[in-house]
């Protein structure tokens, strides 16, 4: 009837409907009401104090890394409690092929890219890193020496075999020419890294370390580290 209509459509002005839920929109914003930074705060609170791993993996998140987590890995005595597989470092260094190592050694990695690496790079060849070869990850195996479990054994080592840069042909890790730049910067890159790592072994050292450079964060008695 002609009175009902206009009845029914006052009716829906003055109650609108509420709009049916968004399932593809997310839930409505918490920070308004001043729940949400309350508990965001106290879950970070409760991450640095009580969960030393998924604080690990914040950093890395925070430090721009590239990389998956991956479940704990146990494999006889061989293990990592917070793996992850880094595919590049912060500045987007690859880090090829992508690597599986604990949390904390893809910390110290970023800290000798950053540290090391880059200012070398720009120092001896007026270059960029762009990529870090790297050879050997996890495994699980004895050391060379056969004596106990490498540190590869633990995710806490990689050997790097290159590197490859923006402006020059990449450089692999061997016995450079005496006087070169590729000297210089093998030397560098290898000397600090020892301020990082507890062992850096690489061409020198000794016969299995003529093509790459051994780095692994063993924790030894008073800090003892084997830098060769
Ligand atoms: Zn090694």
């Amino acid at each position: 009837m002609a009175v009902a209509l206009p009845g029914a459509g006052a009716s829906q002005e003055q109650n609108p409907p509420l709009p049916p839920p968004r399932p593809d929109r997310p839930a409505p914003p918490e920070k308004p009401d001043g729940k949400s930074p309350v508990r965001e705060s106290a879950e970070q609170n409760a991450t640095d104090a009580g969960d030393p791993a998924a604080a690990c993996i914040e950093r890395l998140t925070k430090l721009g890394l590239r990389f998956e987590k991956r479940p704990p890995v146990q494999e006889n005595a061989c293990r990592i409690g917070n793996p992850v597989s880094v595919s590049a470092l912060p500045t987007g260094i690859e880090v090829s092929p992508a690597s599986l190592m604990e949390c904390s050694f893809a910390e110290g990695l970023v800290r000798w890219v950053n540290e090391v690496v880059i200012p070398r790079t720009g120092e001896h060849f007026q270059s960029a890193p762009t990529k870090l070869l790297i050879g050997t990850s996890y495994q699980c195996r004895d050391q060379r020496s056969g004596a106990k479990l490498s540190e590869h054994a633990f995710g806490n080592s990689v050997d790097v075999m290159g590197f490859e840069f923006d402006k020059r042909p990449p450089l692999t890790v061997r016995v450079q020419p005496e006087g070169s730049p590729e000297a210089a910067f093998q030397s560098a890159v290898q000397k600090e890294a020892c301020a990082i790592f507890s062992t850096v072994l690489g061409p020198g050292a000794d016969d299995d370390h003529d093509d790459h450079l051994h780095l692994d964060m063993r924790v030894r008695k008073a800090d003892y580290r084997i830098c060769q």
